[in-house]
């Protein structure tokens, strides 16, 4: 065999799936209330052969790294820190949450994810999983590694897709 062509490895599993609350802002003034998705997530990562396994990356190390970020948002409320209209402020064992000032949600810190990203959308949910992925692989000592596809999707046939190349 000649190895000229591309390739790239992909992961879709039942068990990738997180079920969180979150609630997005729109331009202007306007908020949704909280609500929940049970969020499916599938990645594709491309690259080059290891010249010594003939593989992309290890599909036991990927499919655990999926699983550990999925878990790690799971049951969660997602909150956007960066997010100009909220004001998420953390005070003892609670996260308190505003918009525009006006106060909206108290939680349980245990039971809130926040997250470095403007708006819990599936956009930058798959771009937050992509850069989680990234710092994984690196730390797995991955290499070769020329791109990654992040899908989110949010409701059956609904989804955003997150692609990176490195
Ligand atoms: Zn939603």
């Amino acid at each position: 065999m000649q190895h000229r062509g591309e390739y790239r490895i992909s992961v879709a599993k039942d068990y990738l799936v997180f079920a969180s609350a979150h609630f997005i802002t729109f331009a202007g003034h306007r908020c949704e209330t909280l609500h929940g998705h049970n969020y499916r997530v599938s990645v594709v990562v491309e690259g080059a052969l290891d010249p010594e396994s003939w593989y992309v990356f290890d599909f036991g190390v990927l499919k655990r790294i999926m699983r550990e970020l999925c878990d790690d948002i799971d049951h969660k409320v997602l909150l956007a820190i960066q997010n100009p209209h909220l004001q998420i402020a953390e005070q003892g064992d609670s996260v308190t949450v505003a918009y525009d000032n006006k106060p909206r949600y108290v939680f349980p810190k245990r039971d809130c994810a926040l997250l470095p990203m403007p708006n819990t959308t599936v956009e930058m949910l798959a771009e937050y999983l992509t850069d989680q992925l990234r710092g994984a692989l690196e730390g797995e000592g991955a290499k070769g590694i020329t791109a990654i596809e992040m899908e989110v999707e949010e409701n059956f046939g609904q989804s955003a897709t997150f692609r990176v190349r490195l």
